[in-house]
């Protein structure tokens, strides 16, 4: 009887062991900060950030406009149970943030990165952003941003999680690192650029502070301010402006896809490449480049051939997540 019962306590602790290493693997502990956030890029920066610590459930599917796109009711049960709902802000994700305020637990915070880390009166203006209406919200697409959103996410982390604190400073220490050495090879590819050559122009104005920074003169954005096709007036215009600035690469994106854009290039005599990308990550979740520094590293990868430049400074990038281990985050279809 003696033995039976022995026997039975090893059988329980057996599968009290399992039970723990699986859901040490595959998901922190029930009692883990539960964290949803809006487009990929952003969901990849908490993730790097909160690692296998914490619940995260990214919101807006990759490759929709993130702009207009609303949420299904699945999702806003996400919302309902967050402890921290994270977003770029700035006007970006206007329906998702309603949704938010009004299913979010009342002591669950919102947190908008760009208004984090972007005083409004640095806010930017261009052509598809114009002034009296809301700023350009792609500020991410600049890595030195991401350095910014990642430190507002690991102090927010910590706050909420406090007994973390170490593990998400950690991971930011080392993402950090990671963005500054992509910053680096990414000034390398542009030097590279003959000097005329470097001018963007976009279908959707996702670089207002990357193009700056890394000395490529924006010529505007094809797509108008509210998302719909430009006017035969205006299409005439760009084929002019493109033509005397012998711009040699017109870059469309994925999200937007514009026959319009083809057009263009044909009667302008530019290259069009249709592959950019603002909050749509390459590959897919678990792939070594699905990473808010993977989708830097692809686009800088493309803009710069794409000009005539030489990207190999990009080549043995890390644009692998920064924490060991396998997070249990879910990027929606
Ligand atoms: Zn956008």
């Amino acid at each position: 009887m003696k033995r039976l019962l022995l026997i039975s306590i090893f059988l329980i602790s057996i599968l009290a062991c399992a039970q723990t290493s699986t859901s040490s693997n595959n998901s922190p502990s029930t009692s883990a900060v539960t964290v949803v956030a809006t487009v990929s890029p952003i969901t990849s920066l908490v993730e790097n950030i909160g690692g296998t610590k914490i619940n995260l459930n990214g919101l807006i599917p990759e490759g929709t406009n993130s702009h207009t796109y609303e949420l299904s009711p699945s999702t806003v049960t996400l919302l309902s149970e967050a402890d921290l709902i994270v977003a770029n802000g700035l006007f970006l994700e206007i329906p998702t943030l309603k949704l938010a305020a009004a299913n979010k637990q009342p002591d669950a915070m919102i947190l908008k990165l760009g208004n984090a880390v972007l005083p409004e009166s640095e806010w930017v203006y261009d052509e598809s952003f114009p002034e009296g209406g809301h700023p350009n919200p792609h500020l991410w697409t600049d890595p030195h941003f991401g350095i910014k959103y990642a430190e507002v996410i690991a102090k927010e982390l910590s706050r909420i999680d406090p007994d973390n604190t170490d593990y998400y400073e950690g991971n930011l220490t080392v993402l950090k690192e990671r963005l500054k050495d992509l910053d680096k090879r990414i000034s390398s590819a542009m030097e590279t650029i003959p000097q005329d050559n470097r001018k963007l122009l976009t279908y959707h104005d996702s670089f207002p502070t990357f193009a700056p920074r890394y000395g490529l003169e924006t010529l505007g954005a094809i797509q108008p301010s509210d998302f719909t096709e430009p006017s035969a007036r205006e299409v005439a215009r760009l084929i002019e402006q493109i033509k005397q600035h012998s711009v040699p690469a017109i870059f469309g994106s994925e999200v937007f896809p514009s026959p319009i854009l083809k057009q263009i290039a044909k009667e302008s005599g530019a290259q069009y490449i249709d592959k950019l990308r603002d909050d749509d990550l390459p590959g897919k979740h678990g792939d070594q480049d699905h990473t808010y520094h993977g989708l830097i590293h692809y686009d800088v990868g493309i803009i710069v051939p794409a000009l005539g430049g030489d990207p190999s400074s990009l080549n043995e990038f890390d644009t692998n997540v920064v924490f060991d281990g396998n997070s249990p985050a879910v990027y929606p279809e």
